[in-house]
């Protein structure tokens, strides 16, 4: 009989098990996938560690998370900075003054500010002459935080793209704290710590998961019952609208789909991000791994790269559930199922599909450490 069955070995059934088993439990995890480590699993091509289930840069503010993290694996430096390719021109991101040199040629803080105030202040004379007093929509919305310019080529494409419909159609809370910044930085993270495990994210999971028994290839639901026995207590980190046979209707995501190519470079892009934010390209963007773990000179050691293309895609049920669709219905539908979840006292449900919430990596690592604190 073990202590614990934790279903699913991504970071927060790793983080779980580790701890436990560090405290002398006896842990059991079960991954219906044919490898350990959830969506930052990395598959080896051409030597390059491919982010398979989507790109991930680690970021935080938290000292402990980042701590607790490189006393697994060290992380390198990898500082985001993606760059966006608007009809072929190219602007650094996040909006800072190296965007605002490419868009209108200023070059002082002053010039920048007073482009963008008149451009938001001609948006919200529109607004006050159609009698509108709040902006009803992302397109407002972002039109009142950075003007018409940055909004046209570097928001209205990519955000239409990425959510499938238009901007007028999309509330403005999404883009509510659009960074603008004075300063030429590009780092696209406000965070104290960020960077990729030396060696690629595989490392962070078999660190984690070290003497810990794991079976891959293996479906909670397939017999239910029995692994339910196994164990006196259940971590499950699976979809919580699943647990519940979806008694009350399924819980909706969005997905990506990944378009892999190798090529025979050692250089596609010179970035590991690079938006394209017109309405044209079909894809949100293109990720060439590499740069997350390769810098400088290193790049070309290895003669070939390995990109992905993104296309934002709709979820159907039976693909991967992706990001979490938290809009009106689907919060009403996720609290339907954790009152059920909240009285049971065997099953402690984690992570990014039991809690139906999209979060980052560095708060499911501390959500998995708290959880295991409060265990009795
Ligand atoms: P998961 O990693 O999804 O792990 C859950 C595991 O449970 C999976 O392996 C699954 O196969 C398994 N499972 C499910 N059902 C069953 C079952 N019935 N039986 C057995 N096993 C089961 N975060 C960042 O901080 N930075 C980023 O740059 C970043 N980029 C992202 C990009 C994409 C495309 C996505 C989707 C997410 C991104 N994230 C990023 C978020 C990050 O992926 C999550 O925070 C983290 O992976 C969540 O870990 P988890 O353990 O909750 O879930
Ligand atoms: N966004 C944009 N242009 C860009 C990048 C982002 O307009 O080049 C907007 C878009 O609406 C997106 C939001 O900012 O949904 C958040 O983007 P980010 O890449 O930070 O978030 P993620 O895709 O990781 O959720």
């Amino acid at each position: 009989m073990y202590d614990y069955l934790i279903v699913g070995s991504g970071l927060f059934g790793a983080t779980f098990a580790h701890l436990a088993h560090k405290a002398g439990k006896r842990c059991l995890v079960i991954e219906k996938r044919p490898q350990l480590g959830g969506n930052v699993y990395c598959e080896d091509v051409e030597g390059i560690h491919v982010h398979k289930y989507g790109a991930h840069i680690f970021h935080t503010n938290n000292k402990e998370i980042w701590d607790f993290v490189n006393s697994i694996v060290p992380f390198n430096r990898y500082t985001n900075c993606p760059v966006a390719n608007y009809k072929g021109k190219l602007f650094n991101l996040p909006f800072n003054m190296n965007t605002f040199y490419q868009m209108w040629g200023v070059t002082t803080p002053e010039e920048a500010t007073a482009r963008i105030d008149g451009q938001k202040a001609e948006a919200l004379a529109s607004m006050q002459a159609a009698g509108v007093k709040e902006p009803r929509n992302l397109e407002e919305q972002a039109l009142l935080l950075v003007g018409r310019d940055i909004y046209e080529k570097l928001i209205k494409g990519y955000t239409e793209k990425q959510w499938g419909r238009p901007c007028t159609e999309l509330p403005a809370f999404i883009i509510k704290r659009l960074p603008v910044r004075l300063v030429f930085d590009n780092n696209y993270f406000n965070d104290a710590y960020q960077g990729i495990p030396i060696g690629g994210y595989n490392k962070l999971i078999d660190g984690l998961l070290e003497g810990v028994e794991c079976r891959v290839d293996t479906d909670f639901f397939a017999d239910r019952a029995h692994w339910m026995s196994v164990a006196d207590k259940v971590v499950f980190t699976g979809p919580i609208d699943a647990f519940y046979d979806y008694r009350f209707g399924q819980l909706e995501w969005r997905t990506v789909r990944f378009e892999q190519e190798v090529l025979d470079k050692a250089n596609y892009q010179g970035n590991a991000v690079v938006n394209y934010t017109d309405r044209e390209t079909p894809y949100t963007r293109i990720i060439e791994h590499k740069h997350f773990e390769t810098f400088g000179a290193a790049v070309y050691d290895n003669p070939h790269t390995v990109i992905f293309r993104e296309y934002s895609t709709e979820w159907k049920p039976g693909m991967e559930p992706f990001y979490t669709v938290n809009d009106e219905k689907n919060n009403q539908l996720y609290l339907k199922y954790k009152a059920l979840a909240d009285q049971e006292y065997r099953v402690i449900f984690g992570g990014r599909l039991a809690e139906y919430k999209y979060y980052d990596m560095a708060p499911v690592v501390e959500r998995a450490v708290n959880a295991f604190r409060t265990q009795k």
